[in-house]
C-alpha cells in the first residue's frame, strides 16, 4: 500500500527526498496549491514525480457526501482507504463585511471542525458517534487532509488563516500521538501555517493525557467537555468519569499552560431536565473558581432514537445569566449548521442508514 504523504512532517519529508529543497517544493504544492497528483508538480523532474507517485498517495480521503446549511456552513463525509468514513465541518463564523465606502472590512471567518478517530471508545450517552463503537485511530495525514480538502473545496487561499477545532468524531487525547503530529503539521510556516493558538483540542477529560499535552507546551487551546458538575450524573452521561473524575480533570486543567490572552473552555451540553437547573450553574461557578475559564453552553442536538431533549431558549438564557452575572465568561454556542445536524456523527449515521436501505 502507498504511504500517505500528508503523514510526513516537513523534516521527515526532507529526510526522504533529496535534495532538501525538493521537499519544500512538494510541501508547497500540497499545502499551498492543494495538488491532487504528483503529475501537477511541474517544477519537479519527471523521474522524481514518477517515483513519488509509486511510493506515495496524495489522496487518503475521498469526499462521498456534502451537506450545506442555510447559515453558510458545510458538512463533509470522507471515505478512508479502508472504507470507513469520518466527518468534518466548515463553520462560517463571520460573513464577509464591507465598510460603507465599499472597501473590505474583513473577510469571512472560518473554523474547521475535524475528526480524530473513526468512532470513539468513550461512549457518552448523548453522542451519536459513540453509538457505532470504536473502529480505529486516524493517522496525522488523515487528520490534516480534512482541512486541506475543505480549503481546496471552498477555494480558501493558502494565506487565509482558518481556526481548527478537534471537535468532530473521536476523542483526540485517545489518539494523542497522531493528533499532536497533525497540530505541528498544521502549524508549519511553510505548510498551512495555522498557528497553535488558532487550534483547539476538545476532550472528554482524560486527565493524565491533559497533563501530558500540557507538558508539551504547544500553545494550543484546551476545551473540556464537562457537561455535569457532580460525579454521579457525569458518570451516567460519560462513563469515562469512572476513570477520570471531575476533581482529577480540574486538577489537570490547573496545570495546563494557558496563553495570556486565552481561557480554558468548559463545554456544557445542556439537556432538558437532566443538567439544566440553577443548582448546577451554582456548582459550576464554585468548581471553576480560580481557573481562567470560559463556559460554552451547548444545546443538546436531538437525533433519531435519542431519549434526551433539547432545553428551551429561556432555560438556556437563565443558566447563562446566572453565571455571567457572577463574573464567569459564558456564551451559548450558536447552533451552526443545525439544519444539517452539525453535531458529530450525524451525517455518517445518515449515510450508513442510506446504505442499509439501498
Ligand atoms: N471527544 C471530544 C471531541 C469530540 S465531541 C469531546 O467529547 O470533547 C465534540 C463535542 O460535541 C463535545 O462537547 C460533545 O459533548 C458534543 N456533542 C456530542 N453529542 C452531541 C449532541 N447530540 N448534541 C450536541 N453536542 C453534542
Ligand atoms: Fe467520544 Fe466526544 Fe462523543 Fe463522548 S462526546 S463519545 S468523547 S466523541
Amino acid at each position: 500500500m502507498k504511504k500517505i504523504i500528508q503523514d510526513l512532517s516537513k523534516e521527515e519529508l526532507s529526510a526522504c527526498i533529496k535534495p532538501a529543497f525538493r521537499a519544500k517544493q512538494i510541501y508547497h504544492w500540497v499545502y499551498h496549491k492543494y495538488a491532487s497528483s504528483f503529475e501537477e508538480m511541474k517544477n519537479l523532474p519527471k523521474e522524481m514525480r514518477e517515483t513519488l507517485a509509486t511510493t506515495y498517495t496524495l489522496s487518503p480521503l475521498k469526499q462521498v457526501m456534502v451537506q450545506d446549511s442555510k447559515d453558510g456552513s458545510r458538512k463533509y463525509l470522507y471515505e478512508l482507504h479502508d472504507g470507513h468514513t469520518v466527518e468534518a465541518v466548515l463553520l462560517l463564523m463571520k460573513d464577509k463585511v464591507y465598510h460603507e465606502d465599499g472597501t473590505l472590512k474583513h473577510q469571512e471567518r472560518y473554523t474547521v471542525c475535524i475528526s480524530s478517530q473513526v468512532g470513539c471508545k468513550v461512549g457518552c450517552a448523548f453522542c451519536l458517534t459513540a453509538k457505532g463503537g470504536f473502529m480505529r485511530n486516524l493517522t496525522a495525514g488523515e487528520i490534516v487532509e480534512q482541512v486541506r480538502l475543505i480549503k481546496k473545496d471552498k477555494h480558501i487561499d493558502a494565506n487565509r488563516r482558518v481556526n481548527i477545532v478537534y471537535m468532530g468524531m473521536g476523542e483526540p487525547l485517545d489518539n494523542l500521538e497522531a493528533v499532536v503530529k497533525s497540530v505541528k503539521i498544521f502549524a508549519d510556516e511553510e505548510g498551512m501555517a495555522i498557528a497553535t493558538h488558532r487550534q483547539t483540542i476538545s476532550t472528554s477529560g482524560l486527565s493524565t493525557k491533559i497533563e501530558k499535552l500540557g507538558k508539551m507546551e504547544l500553545g494550543i487551546n484546551l476545551a473540556i467537555s464537562l457537561h455535569a458538575v457532580d460525579d454521579a450524573l457525569r458518570q451516567q452521561l460519560m462513563p469515562i468519569n469512572k476513570a477520570y473524575n471531575i476533581a482529577s480533570i480540574i486538577n489537570a486543567v490547573k496545570h495546563f499552560p494557558v496563553n495570556d490572552r486565552k481561557r480554558v473552555m468548559f463545554e456544557y451540553l445542556v439537556i432538558k431536565d437532566v443538567n439544566d437547573d440553577i443548582s448546577a450553574a451554582k456548582k459550576l461557578l464554585s468548581l471553576l473558581d480560580g481557573i481562567k475559564a470560559k463556559v460554552n453552553l451547548i444545546y443538546f442536538n436531538p437525533y433519531g432514537g435519542s431519549t434526551f431533549k433539547r432545553p428551551s431558549v429561556e432555560d438556556m438564557q437563565m443558566f447563562q445569566s446566572y453565571l455571567t452575572s457572577r463574573g464567569l465568561h459564558c456564551t451559548i454556542r450558536e447552533s451552526k449548521g443545525l439544519d444539517i445536524s452539525a453535531a458529530c456523527g450525524q451525517l455518517r449515521e445518515q449515510a450508513l442508514e442510506g446504505a442499509k436501505d439501498a
